[in-house]
C-alpha cells in the first residue's frame, strides 16, 4: 500500500514535469527540451554527475492508454577519479530514458508496485528515480583515466606515467629499519 499524502511532488522541482498541457487521448504527445541542475547523489562510487551541474533532457511525453509514456535521453557530465591512478576524469553520458507513468486507478497502477512503474501525482510525474536509474546504469564501475591506464607504483606510489622503464623497489633494505625489524620480530 503507498500512501499517497507522503509522495505530494513540488511542481519547481527541476526533475517534477507537468504534463497538464498534454491530451488524455492515447497518441497525444508533446515533447520537453531543458536543461536542469543535477540533483544530488547522481552516481555511485568513483563517478557521478556533481550536484548542480547542467543534465539536458530531451524527452517525448506521449499519452497511453494507461498513463503518460516519457521516451528520450539525458545527458550531462559525469566527474570522477581513475580507479587505477585516482587522476580526476570526466566522461561525457548521453543515456536512454523510457519510464512510464501510470494514471491513478489503472489497471497498471493496480497491478504494479510504484518502484516498477512510476505515477501520476494529478498531472505532474517525478523524473528523479527514472533519471538516477538510468544515469547510474550507464556510468562505468571502473571508470579510467585511459584504458591502458599503467596506475601507481604500489611502493612508492608514483604514476608508471611519470617513472622510468626499469624503475623498481628491488634495492637492500635501509639497515636502520631492518634492525628495527628484528627487534619487533624478537620481543613477539
Ligand atoms: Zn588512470
Ligand atoms: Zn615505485
Amino acid at each position: 500500500m503507498h500512501d499517497r499524502s507522503t509522495t505530494r511532488l513540488d511542481p519547481r522541482s527541476p526533475l517534477v514535469l507537468d504534463t497538464g498541457s498534454l491530451p488524455r487521448a492515447p497518441g497525444s504527445m508533446r515533447t520537453v527540451e531543458r536543461v536542469v541542475a543535477a540533483p544530488k547523489d547522481l552516481g555511485q562510487g568513483l563517478i557521478g554527475v556533481p550536484e548542480g551541474a547542467e543534465l539536458g533532457l530531451d524527452l517525448r511525453l506521449e499519452s497511453v492508454s494507461e498513463g503518460v509514456l516519457v521516451t528520450g535521453s539525458v545527458t550531462g557530465t559525469a566527474e570522477g577519479e581513475c580507479a587505477r591512478c585516482l587522476r580526476p576524469i570526466s566522461v561525457e553520458l548521453a543515456v536512454p530514458l523510457q519510464e512510464l507513468f501510470a494514471y491513478p486507478d489503472s489497471t497498471t497502477e493496480a497491478t504494479t508496485e510504484q518502484d516498477e512503474v512510476g505515477r501520476l501525482r494529478g498531472d505532474l510525474i517525478d523524473l528523479q528515480p527514472a533519471v538516477r536509474d538510468a544515469v547510474v546504469l550507464a556510468l562505468p564501475g571502473s571508470p579510467l583515466c585511459r584504458d591502458d591506464c599503467p596506475g601507481l607504483c604500489p611502493e612508492c606510489g608514483a604514476h608508471w606515467d611519470d617513472l622510468p622503464a626499469d624503475h623498481r623497489h628491488t634495492g637492500p633494505v635501509d639497515p636502520r629499519w631492518a634492525a628495527l625489524e628484528k627487534l619487533t620480530t624478537t620481543e613477539e
